[in-house]
């Protein structure tokens, strides 16, 4: 990869993938933003132009920047020939680690030699994800928050072999996004979602026990803990499955109870809830409305 890359995949299009494309495609990369789901395409870029014509509108960008942009991004249903020249992929497709394995078992044959496959879990093992490939040094955690055009970290995660030279680009290139990288080593829910989790699923327990309502939760902790979102809101944007898979990854690697998932969660994923995503969750979220009403299920 040359110190900067120009051409960069991002694999997946959904809640985040659509965001590290427009990030990357704003400081001028060439992106090609691939899905298995057309649809998710086609959301992903409608949901790139709003936002970036909302940066327009607040004078943040020209339209000119806009359309510059909008002019650097692809996208295609056909991984192999998307990442074939790519300098750099990121990964950002579903939190489940059977995926992961096969689309890096995938990249590895797919893109050229010199490209590093970087990938957005909130929690997998980078160091697992790594071993899929014949290039463990060039594997890395870039770990964007959402939603990823505003959030200004990027968690940068070194797996077991991830060599000095993969970490420093990725770091400077973290920099070139305006975003700042934060190194962290490669342990279950590495550091923010490590903490994190543990106090949504304590929020989710609360009000599994009726201890209190949804916007009594989050109105304590958004008040009293000076939080810019309560953390049952904050799950809705997550996405509840992501919540979810996230705990069990903890679990799992820390073989602790304290990790286990409440049964409201469980349940709520398992019934289609899944917050912002699936129009409902905790709240219930309209397409184009920004009033927050808590979900009929916990009025
Ligand atoms: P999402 O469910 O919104 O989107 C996932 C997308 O991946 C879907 O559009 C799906 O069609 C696509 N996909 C599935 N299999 C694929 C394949 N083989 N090839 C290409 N695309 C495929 O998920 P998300 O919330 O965007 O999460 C993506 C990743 O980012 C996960 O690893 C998650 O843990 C991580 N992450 C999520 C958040 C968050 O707030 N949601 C924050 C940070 C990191």
């Amino acid at each position: 990869m040359s110190d900067s890359p120009q051409k960069v995949a991002v694999i997946g299009a959904g809640t985040m993938g659509n965001g590290i494309a427009h990030v990357f495609a704003q400081s001028g990369h060439n992106v090609t933003l691939v899905d298995v789901n057309s649809a998710a395409l086609e959301r992903a870029k409608s949901t790139i132009e709003r936002n970036l014509e909302r940066l327009v509108t607040k004078e943040r960008i020209t339209a000119q920047d806009k359309e510059s942009a909008l002019a650097r991004l692809k996208t295609s249903t056909e991984m192999r020939g998307a990442v074939s020249d790519a300098d750099l992929v990121v990964e950002a497709a579903t939190e489940r680690l059977d995926l992961k394995l096969q689309i890096f078992e995938q990249l590895d044959a797919a893109a050229p030699s010199h490209a590093i496959l970087a990938t957005n879990t909130s929690s997998i093992s980078i160091t697992k994800i790594a071993a899929a490939t014949q290039r463990p040094d060039q594997v890395i955690g870039m770990h964007f928050m959402n939603p990823v055009p505003i959030m200004k970290l990027v968690e940068v995660i070194r797996g077991y072999d991830t060599s000095d030279a993969t970490t420093e680009k990725v770091v400077t290139l973290s920099k070139q996004l305006r975003k700042t990288p934060v190194e962290v080593n490669d342990y279950p829910g590495f550091v923010a979602n490590r903490i994190l989790m543990p106090m949504i699923n304590e929020a989710i327990c609360s009000l599994h026990e009726g201890v209190a309502g949804v916007a009594e939760i989050d109105e304590v902790m958004k008040l009293g803990m000076a939080h810019p979102m309560g953390p049952l809101h904050l799950a809705d944007f997550i996405g509840l499955d992501v919540c979810l898979s996230i705990l069990k990854v903890l679990q799992d690697g820390f073989g602790q109870p304290k990790y286990a998932p409440c049964p409201l969660l469980v349940n709520m994923v398992t019934a289609g809830k899944l917050g912002v995503k699936s129009g409902e969750g905790f709240y219930t979220h309209e397409k184009g409305s920004k009033e927050l009403r808590v979900s009929p299920a916990f009025a």
